[in-house]
């Protein structure tokens, strides 16, 4: 079966209100997030001061016989651009069932500009797409062309600062975005801490807490965190380091060796997981399957890992069709993420926009079994992206 057509999309799903109430505005409106950017007054109170407003691209493969399938992806116009401009041409006439011949090819292609980054974001769209439509060419879910689920039901952990609304939801681990970092000096590190404390005492001892410190941290800074937060028994720390400084983590593996370590999500393509397994780096690798190179990527890294007895838990993988169903299949796959930016008071289910996707009850769920991903995007929700 040879693909027909690769095209991209923007969703435009129909707007609508929340029913239930919300008790106030979520965590993510408001709170201080440590950065790589917090260094520069201008851009440290918020996030949104300096990340693009990239909207999120949908790239729909179609076969020969009209069946097609869907993958999302990050970036907007730039990863747009090169999937329409450079790889959707070369692609089509391609056995759609090649995928890692596919998979291949991308990764080739973008040797000249760079693969890692907004090419592997751009190959992640289409690898996506084109195992969506093999599950509907072979009329089962993915999870099945992996080879099945591996455990019966996927354990979530909820990330964000609305800790109490996630207890409420019934989520039995939860995960900090930390506030302050080397930018705010030791008045930083104590509110760091008294905000692990505040967590630890309204958790209880029954519930896991993690924190994430979305690459704001160098080595020192770290490790001073880290054994300020010992007491609280962290289940582990996220990201504390730029992606690119490999012997920092090694570094920071050596003076932390009691500390369970993760990160990931903004490392590209599976290379730099195999560095990381192959230094012993961390124990927690996190990629992410909407950016990393999709799902043929995330197999790659997960069985890599494996056969190095590491775990692979998705940043964000509970929160989308694509990570749950990849996360029901693999061996080392124990959790998913499931990011929660909705306001305290709205159920999970009236909050997730993707019709399809499964949110998760007391920290649980399963996938959907329909074909494919069984993602049940309307098609009118799909606009050209360069209309
Ligand atoms: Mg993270």
């Amino acid at each position: 079966m040879k693909i027909r057509a690769i095209e991209v999309f923007r969703l435009k799903p129909p707007k609508r209100e929340f029913e239930s109430k919300a008790r106030r505005p979520p965590w993510t409106q408001d709170a201080e997030v440590a950065n790589p950017m917090s260094k520069f007054p201008e851009f440290k109170r918020h996030r949104s001061l300096w990340l693009p407003r990239w909207e999120t691209v949908w790239v729909k493969v179609t076969a020969e016989d009209g069946t097609f399938g869907l993958g999302p992806c990050s970036f907007g116009r730039p990863v747009a651009s090169i999937i329409e401009d450079h790889f959707a041409p070369k692609l089509i006439g391609q056995d759609a069932l090649a995928i890692e011949k596919i998979w291949d090819m991308m990764f080739r292609m973008s040797k000249p500009y760079g693969t890692v980054g907004l090419a592997s974001v751009a190959m992640s769209g289409v690898d996506l797409a084109l195992w969506d439509l093999a599950g509907k060419l072979h009329g089962c879910p993915v999870y099945e062309l992996l080879g099945g689920p591996a455990r019966e039901r996927i354990f979530t952990y909820a990330t964000g600062n609305d800790t109490d609304w996630q207890l409420e939801l019934g989520f039995k681990a939860v995960k900090l975005a930390c506030p302050y970092g080397p930018a705010d000096g030791l008045w930083g590190l104590q509110e760091n801490e008294k905000l692990v404390a505040r967590t630890r005492e309204l958790v209880g001892d029954d519930v896991e807490i993690m924190l994430d410190c979305y690459m704001a941290f160098d080595v020192e800074y770290t490790v001073r965190l880290a054994e300020r937060l010992r007491p609280y028994r962290l289940k582990w720390i996220e990201e504390y380091l730029i992606p690119e400084d490999l012997d920092g983590h090694v570094a920071v593996r050596q003076r932390l060796p009691w500390q369970t370590l993760a990160t990931g999500e903004h490392m590209y393509t599976p290379w730099p997981f195999r560095q990381l397994i192959e230094r012993r780096a961390v124990d927690i690798l996190q990629p992410d399957i909407f950016w990393v190179g999709g799902l043929t990527a995330c197999r790659h890294i997960a069985e890599m890992a494996n056969s190095a007895g590491i775990t692979v838990i998705l940043h964000g993988g509970g929160n989308s069709s694509y990570g749950q169903h990849f996360t029901y299949a693999m061996p080392n796959t124990p959790w998913a993420e499931y990011f929660v930016g909705s306001p305290p008071g709205v159920p999970l289910e009236e909050a997730t926009h993707f019709p399809g996707t499964p949110v998760p009850v007391d920290g649980w769920l399963v996938p959907n079994d329909g074909p494919g991903f069984g993602v049940e995007i309307p098609e009118e929700w799909l606009e050209p992206f360069f209309a």
